[in-house]
């Protein structure tokens, strides 16, 4: 164990006693694409003992510019990205236990997963979750740590629930649909990704080893103009979340069934009351409409010029739409209930 963290524990503010601190930390990590698979390489590397993950999506070929744990064999094995990136990190560092989770992130799974953790680090793509983050983590009094790359800039801030300025004091609503740029309309450079989940996993160290270095501003960083600032946010009086513990988000998560999911695709939820799909069945009636393939965690099918995969809790995504009433029907005639 000294070995392998030798080059940590001789940096000083680390020492022997902050490394075994680390491994008898949680980490929990939203997100497995671009910032997530970088901060799970470091924090595994870094010997956090447990690592969870949390990721609702597949591996396709145009995320391997960016997303460090996956491969091009990923890509051919339709593997959903948790499970490829536990499957990389255990090769990594068999000490560290991993615990995949294929899943989105609503209300009625959040705050379970923050309960049992010492920090959560934020690695998705949209405010909506990240504002059920914020307050699931303010009503447990966890730390988590917002991060977002597009472009070639980034920007990442450490949420210290009662003590520094929290999401919504930030950030107090939320942006519309359609107004901010994602990676599917402005791409996004692998420089950046790198970057900002190094400062995101360097200061999960610092609060779990509760360094009085924590950083308490937002660091924006633009690789491309060379620009880089700090801002220190002031928390807000009457913020809904961390002064009137009105946790808006967290209760009402759950009830939108269907969400945009990247380009061109929608997500379609179907409440099975815990009930797990039989995919050979399912397969044996697709394969009469279209081509059909699955393995453990799900099932593939294209048919009518939509790419329908499909999870073990019925949950699917629908490939070939933007429109959420299509992908609905999709869903309703394929699937079914
Ligand atoms: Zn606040």
């Amino acid at each position: 164990m000294l070995d392998r963290y030798s080059r940590q524990i001789l940096f000083g503010p680390i020492g022997k006693g902050g490394q075994e601190q680390l491994g008898r930390s949680t980490a929990t990590i939203i997100g497995c694409g671009a910032l997530g698979t970088v901060l799970a390489n470091n924090l595994c590397r870094a010997g956090v003992g447990r690592l969870v993950i949390v990721d609702r999506d597949y591996i396709e070929t145009n995320n391997l510019q960016r997303q460090i744990l996956f491969d091009e064999d990923d890509v051919a094995r339709h593997v959903p990205k948790a499970i490829a990136a536990a499957e990389r990190l255990r090769r990594i560092n068999s000490d560290v236990q991993i615990e995949p989770l294929v899943d989105d992130v609503t209300a009625d799974g959040i705050e379970s997963l923050v309960r049992e953790t010492d920090i959560v680090l934020d690695a998705t793509d949209n405010f909506e979750t990240r504002y059920i983050i914020n307050d699931a983590c303010i009503k447990y009094q966890r730390p988590w740590i917002y991060s977002g790359v597009i472009a070639a800039y980034g920007v990442t801030m450490n949420i210290l629930p009662g003590r520094t300025a929290c999401l919504r004091c930030a950030f107090p609503e939320i942006p519309l649909p359609g107004t901010t740029p994602t990676c599917d309309t402005a791409g996004v450079l692998n420089g950046i990704v790198g970057a900002i989940s190094g400062i995101a996993s360097t200061e999960a160290l610092k609060i779990l080893l509760k360094s009085p270095r924590v950083s308490r501003d937002l660091y924006w960083l633009d690789l491309w103009d060379n620009i880089s600032e700090r801002l220190e946010l002031p928390r807000q009086p009457g913020c809904p979340a961390c002064d009137e513990h009105d946790f808006t988000f967290l209760d009402a998560a759950g009830s939108s069934s269907t969400s945009l999911c990247g380009h061109n695709a929608i997500q379609v939820r179907s409440d099975t009351r815990g009930g797990r799909l039989d995919f050979a069945l399912l397969a044996e009636r697709l394969r009469g409409v279209g081509t059909v393939n699955y393995n453990d965690y799900l099932l593939r099918s294209l048919i009518d010029g939509y790419e329908i995969t499909v999870f073990p809790d019925a949950r699917a995504i629908i490939k070939g739409t933007n429109d959420e009433q299509v992908a609905r029907s999709v869903y309703a005639r394929y699937i079914g209930q």
